[in-house]
């Protein structure tokens, strides 16, 4: 009883990041709190998931394996997991502020009237003392996530309901290692629902033919902002990028300016990425934009301020107008693969 859940979220019938991500940090909170993780599954046809999740970390996975899980819908999905939080009374559930967790995660929150904190950045467990009444806390979830535009972290607390909801925003929690030997507990989930609670019909999904890039994924990162100074600005970039065997992200600004696409931006509304390289061309260094890449490993800094705040957290910063910079950083980088005759 009173165990961590997380749900598990499925893209095309796989596990996404986000939910093993989670199963990590689930993992640290129950053993911290001395209870069991439970893993919550809903789908169609994912007979076999729960041998995955177990390797993950899950002591216990809840299954509900019927096709009105599939695609999701918000009240059934709501329906079944209010109904399977109010059995097994866990202390804590964790979601993926993925599109389906940023939807399913507040409705769950109001049924059960409980608290909700999204966009975590970091969860850990903590005590608390009122200090209007003196009551005492013990093992509550801090909540921590950047507050009033990311000039501060706020650790939120929920000391008075259950179970404590949060949201954690992919890529800011380590990926699991699988451990092949563990096993867990499956129990299958009967939501006692038809195909006539769905509420929504389905009729057609469309995907958006643009091709989206991962830039989460990548190792290596040139990143432009303000100071590349319009769309056609990214090109010198892009191609530094592809000798770099990288990728073109962005600041706001450039998303903001209509120069880049929303699915390059780094940072605080945008993505948190741990690339290899991360080359900051004309990026300032605000503390919405460190927040999304200062776990890459090492950093260039193209400048033409060096007082800037990116210059201070750069392994290496180059002084001077990117727009010369980047084409020779180019040029010199080939000559120098030439040379090597590698590609
Ligand atoms: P600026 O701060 O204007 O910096 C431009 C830099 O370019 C300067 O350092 C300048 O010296 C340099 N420069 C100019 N010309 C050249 C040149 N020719 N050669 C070399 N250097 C040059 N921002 C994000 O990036 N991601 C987010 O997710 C994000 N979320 C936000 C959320 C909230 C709630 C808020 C309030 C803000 C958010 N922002 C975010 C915006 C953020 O506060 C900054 O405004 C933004 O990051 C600044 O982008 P920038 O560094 O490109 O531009």
């Amino acid at each position: 009883m009173n165990n961590v859940f997380v749900y598990v979220e499925l893209e095309n019938g796989a596990v996404a990041d986000v939910s093993l991500e989670l199963l990590t940090k689930g993992r640290e909170l129950a053993d911290r709190l001395g209870v069991k993780l439970e893993a919550v599954a809903m789908g169609e046809n994912i007979a076999g998931i729960e041998k995955e999740l177990a390797k993950y970390g899950a002591d216990t996975v809840w299954v509900a394996d019927d096709k009105i899980f599939s695609p999701f819908r918000t009240l059934p999905h709501t329906s079944a997991l209010c109904g399977l939080i109010e059995a097994e009374k866990p202390q804590i559930v964790l979601f993926g502020a993925t599109p389906v967790g940023r939807d399913f995660a507040p409705r769950v929150s109001s049924a059960l009237h409980s608290g909700l904190t999204a966009d975590c950045t970091q969860l850990e467990i903590g005590d608390h003392k009122d200090a209007k009444t003196g009551k005492e806390y013990k093992d509550l979830l801090y909540q921590i996530r950047p507050a009033f535009g990311g000039n501060v972290m706020a650790t939120i607390i929920c000391p008075n309901y259950r179970p404590q909801m949060a949201t954690v925003r992919p890529g800011v929690m380590e990926m699991p290692q699988r451990d092949m030997s563990r096993q867990g507990k499956v129990t299958v989930v009967d939501a006692g629902l038809s195909m006539d609670d769905r509420n929504v019909e389905i009729l057609q999904v469309v995907h958006d033919d643009k091709k989206s890039v991962d830039i989460t994924e990548a190792k290596v990162l040139v990143s432009g902002g303000r100071g590349v100074g319009s769309a056609e600005g990214y090109a010198p970039l892009r191609e530094l990028a592809e000798v770099l065997g990288g990728e073109v992200s962005s600041s706001r600004i450039g998303v903001d300016s209509g120069w880049i696409e929303k699915d390059r931006q780094v940072g605080q509304t945008g993505k948190t990425v741990h690339p290899d390289l991360y080359v900051a061309c004309g990026i300032s260094g605000a503390i919405q934009h460190l927040a999304g890449m200062e776990g890459s490993e090492f950093v260039i800094a193209i400048n033409k301020d060096e007082t800037c705040p990116m210059m201070k957290l750069a392994d290496l910063g180059i002084v001077g107008d990117l727009h010369v910079i980047v084409p020779k950083l180019t040029e010199a980088i080939k000559a120098y693969k030439a040379a090597q005759k590698v590609d």
